[in-house]
């Protein structure tokens, strides 16, 4: 299999470090915030990833933090922390924002049919191991202390901007100009900040009480779980610099070894031709997007592009998609229960599986070409339908089922049977349950339906009346 390597700029043949074994970290969410569409491409994207190396027989081992503390407001070196901030905006604790929107994620990926990763380790849970990290940096002679400040001296690492493929002139034209808290060069990051009375996450440390820098933790958790040496390190376009030329640095600083092999970046979502914004008032919510899509019609829509590419969201699309969808689905249904049949499928089954399959893996080998590993199941569904308008038999049923369950469920994680609850039949049911409150309401029966209302709340559904007299039910 050929991925597209960032740090080389070319597809490379994918062999891992020690065969079978595969290490993968992929960076994770900052839990402030639901998870927004872009999210679900960076993450399904991944998720093919780990499920196409699994299928070719490798052992994974997928790591994916959860930030939930040190990623500042601004991407650089000031501004808030973000938890702390939606901490205060919501008045919860900041460890409460960070599980409320952990959870969300997690909720929100499940139901995409992203696996879990393996270990999803949280900055706050790992302040020893970068301390650690700090630590050796200072005496390999990267970093230097200012008054509860650690800071990486970019410097003594001739080799940062490889990644990203900055000089570093523009390094300095790219970084704040304040040369500010005794930082020796502008190019320099933060690896350890002292906290100000007011911030509530904060460590012990032999530099004072402070946090770490959003940068350390992906550097002190992959290597914590990986190794010295990751085969894949991957995340969002946006992240590689300044993100993951300061992870190199880091962990190359302290260990004098090849931190990762193969950087994957994911290109990000735009919608309607715009680049997705809070501010531009376009962001969509994974869980708004929802609310009118299934979840399996929103990943067929991300694996219609290919990862690199940037994905534009339109209602068309997604409607496209969803078209797409039904049409697997109701292939598959016509396949039936995927029972083993004694004998072979017929020879034109079998050929017109045979060269499926080998378009699939043809385009999968190639970059994870996922646009057209579809394409090829598309073929198959075409010419399996006027197939069996022929008439069929048990055999080609069970071996087109078969190749189905492999190519789009297994490895594309498409779930065409239905095995996850879908939501479009939630939806269904929050119709029903709509109106027949709308009926206890009508007719006077106001305990009953508030008792439904408080039954449906306790299993995060809210029901709202609207000034019409109807009720509706939706997901808190
Ligand atoms: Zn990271």
């Amino acid at each position: 299999m050929k991925l597209y390597n960032s740090l080389t700029r070319s597809k490379d043949e994918f062999v891992p470090l020690n065969p079978p074994h595969v290490g993968v970290y992929i960076c994770g969410p900052t839990v402030y915030s639901h998870s927004h569409l872009g999210h679900g491409k960076t993450y399904v994207s991944f998720d093919v990833l780990v499920r196409y190396l699994r299928h070719l027989g490798f052992k994974v081992r997928y790591i994916q933090n959860i930030t939930d503390v040190g990623h500042l407001t601004d991407d650089a070196d000031s501004g808030e922390d973000k938890i702390e901030r939606q901490a205060r905006l919501e008045k919860l604790e900041p460890m409460e924002i960070a599980e409320k929107y952990a959870r969300s994620y997690f909720r929100d990926m499940d139901a995409l049919g992203v696996l879990r990763p393996d270990v999803s380790p949280r900055a706050s849970g790992h302040i020893p191991e970068q301390i650690e990290l700090v630590r050796t940096l200072l005496k390999n002679g990267h970093a230097y202390e200012v008054d509860g400040y650690v800071y990486y001296s970019v410097s003594s690492f001739p080799e940062y901007g490889k990644l990203s493929g900055r000089k570093p002139d523009e390094l300095i034209a790219g970084a704040r100009v304040a040369v500010d808290r005794g930082k020796r060069d502008p190019r320099d990051f933060a690896l350890w900040k002292k906290a100000g009375p007011d911030h509530i996450l904060k460590w012990n440390s032999p530099w004072g009480w402070g946090y770490p820098g959003w940068h350390l933790e992906c550097s002190a958790m992959s290597m914590r779980y990986i190794g010295d040496t990751l085969d894949i390190h991957g995340g969002g376009l946006e992240n590689i610099f300044p993100h993951h030329e300061s992870e190199i640095a880091q962990s190359e600083g302290a260990t004098g070894r090849q931190f990762v092999r193969f950087w994957l970046h994911n290109n990000m979502l735009t919608v309607d031709g715009q680049k997705m914004g809070k501010s531009l008032g376009n962001f969509k919510l994974l869980r708004d997007v929802f609310e009118k899509f299934q979840p399996m019609v929103v990943r067929l829509y991300i694996l219609r592009s290919h990862y690199r590419s940037q994905l534009d969201f339109t209602d068309e699309a997604l409607e496209s998609a969803r078209s797409g969808f039904h049409r697997l689905a109701a292939f598959r249904r016509r396949l039936g229960d995927a029972g083993v049949a004694e004998g072979g499928p017929s020879e034109e089954v079998e050929a017109l599986i045979s060269s499926a399959e080998t378009e699939f893996f043809k385009a999968m080998d190639d970059d994870l070409n996922t646009p057209g590993a579809l394409a090829a199941i598309f073929d198959m569904v075409r010419a399996g339908n006027s197939l069996l308008d022929g008439g069929e038999t048990p055999e080609d049923l069970s071996a087109l089922a078969g190749s189905m369950d492999l190519l789009a469920e297994e490895i594309l994680g498409l779930d065409l049977a239905g095995h996850s609850s879908s939501s479009e039949s939630v939806e269904g049911l929050c119709h029903v349950l709509a109106e027949t409150r709308g009926v206890l309401r009508k007719n006077r029966l106001f305990e009953a339906a508030d008792r439904m209302r408080d039954s449906l709340e306790g299993v995060g559904y809210t029901a709202r009346d609207l000034p019409d007299g109807r009720s509706e039910i939706t997901r808190k």
